[in-house]
């Protein structure tokens, strides 16, 4: 069993393409067989390296380590040719001198009686004397594939069960070369190429979008046309947004380089991805790694309807991702969020420890849904806060500054246990002749800037050692 995933380096790894990345991945790896990568590089215009860096880099980060070198397309032009010549040779493809001119005059004409456009394969059966005719007038020409109208092209999908297509749905005659000086074959065209270049890599099974449906029917054709092994097709189901359309650019965040940048893992998305489209079977719930899905996955559990990309169940799996990496983990991860914001500051004080590093992800990680978030909940920990408005009330309610005032009076230089917390909160709640509650609120309200945040006494012990506490205990008062 041999699969292939074959984008096009015309722009960054999209969402629907990494899905179908994952689903090539994990029916490789179900029964054994290989998943093989093609760089479709042919839009010589649009295609650039830094895409296919971006594409490679995307796959290898989702943790879709493909098999072999990948095959580039722009280097089988002359395989591409061959099969053309092929074609023409036997009869099955011809030169078509249609001008653009005509061909948008006769699209016109069709649109006006309301017909869906269609090549009318008027240069079909040229004589030899008009083919010198038109090459005499300097025309040059296109290479056309025939399809005849009442051929009917049947497979059966692994998703969708028997397919049935009429080549009179298909267009017309099909362009497999772009125009070029009659004595040659210009640049060979997408469905012509798959076909020679699934062939040659002995792809077994194409599983692509199914907004490929109708190039599999002409696929087909060129496969027995060709006199080549034809695969089996699976198209999935496409990825839609909440209005239920396709997701597309105007969506906002479509590529696997900004999920990432969004701070979602890898792991989530990926296991996102599964979901788009797949259901896990029953008892598997929906939180499981790419070899645990890859151990139980089959077409008869992929969707025929187009899923619907939902932002609560991602967000979901990432911050159930990041629950369960440990606190080091966590750490290698934030380390260069936190670079970037330039903490710690200098490498000075605790902040720059790691053990103290350690604790702060042990403390904010329970409570991140995006990486991201781990530089926002942690920057209280690395910057003095200002005071925020119910902080501020909170100060001016009454006994709260005489109990800050009895803590600060009691508080020790250095680090302090929770226990030695505990019983400095005692003594000062007592000389203050304050309920502890009030002190608590207090103490957040100085220390945090705000009555919101996470757990007060390690907060606290966090921020003791490099004297940060006593500092906005001193700035509360
Ligand atoms: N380059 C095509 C695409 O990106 C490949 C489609 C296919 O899998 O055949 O859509």
């Amino acid at each position: 069993m041999r699969v292939r995933l074959a984008p096009s380096p015309t722009g960054t790894l999209h969402i629907g393409t990494a899905r179908t990345a994952v689903f090539n991945w994990l029916f490789a790896k179900r029964h054994g067989g290989q998943f093989l990568l093609r760089i479709e590089d042919t839009d010589r215009e649009r295609s650039k390296p830094e895409f296919t860096a971006n594409i490679l880099e995307g796959l290898q980060w989702l943790g879709l380590q493909w098999d072999g070198e990948p095959v580039i397309q722009s280097q089988r032009i002359a395989e591409h040719r061959a099969a053309i010549q092929q074609l023409l040779d036997s009869g099955k493809a011809y030169r078509c001198y249609a001008t653009e001119a005509e061909l948008t005059e006769m699209r016109e004409r069709q649109a006006a009686k309301n017909r869906a456009p269609r090549y009318d394969n008027r240069h079909r059966d040229l004589s030899p004397e008009q083919e010198q005719a038109f090459i005499a007038e300097g025309r040059q020409a296109t290479v056309r594939f025939r399809i005849d109208d009442d051929a009917t092209i049947t497979w059966t999908d692994l998703v969708r069960g028997a397919m049935r297509w009429s080549g009179a749905d298909l267009g017309g005659d099909m362009v497999i070369a772009r125009r070029a000086p009659a004595d040659q074959i210009g640049d060979p065209l997408y469905n012509l190429v798959v076909v020679v270049d699934d062939a040659a890599m002995a792809v077994t099974h194409v599983i692509r979008g199914e907004d490929h449906i109708a190039n599999t029917a002409k696929q087909l054709l060129l496969y027995q046309a060709l006199g080549l092994p034809v695969p089996e097709f699976a198209h999935t189901p496409l990825i839609l947004n909440k209005e239920g359309k396709k997701l597309s650019k105007r969506d906002g965040v479509t590529s696997v380089s900004d999920f990432r940048q969004q701070g979602y893992t890898a792991e989530a998305l990926a296991n996102y991805m599964t979901l788009l489209g797949w259901s896990p079977p029953e008892g598997m719930g929906e939180r499981f790694n790419l070899p645990e899905a890859a151990a139980v996955f089959d077409f008869d559990r992929v969707n025929k309807a187009g899923a619907r990309f939902d932002w609560d169940k991602l967000n979901w799996l990432n911050s159930q991702v990041l629950h369960e990496r440990g606190p080091a983990a966590l750490l290698r991860e934030l380390t260069p969020l936190w670079g970037a914001e330039g903490w710690p500051a200098d490498g000075q004080g605790s902040s720059a420890d790691p053990a103290w590093q350690l604790q702060l992800c042990e403390l904010i990680g329970p409570s991140l849904t995006l990486l991201a978030d781990g530089v926002e909940q942690a920057r209280p920990f690395f910057e003095r806060p200002e005071l925020q408005a119910d902080a501020l009330q909170q100060l001016e309610s009454p006994g709260a500054r005489p109990a800050l005032q009895a803590l600060l009076e009691r508080l020790p230089e250095g680090p302090l246990s929770a226990d030695q917390a505990q019983a400095l909160l005692g003594e000062a709640v007592t000389a203050a002749g304050v309920k502890k509650g009030v002190l608590m609120k207090t103490l957040r309200a100085a220390l945090l800037g705000s009555l919101q945040g996470p757990d007060l006494l390690t907060t606290w012990l966090l921020l003791q050692p490099s004297g940060e506490a006593r500092g906005r205990i001193a700035r509360s008062l």
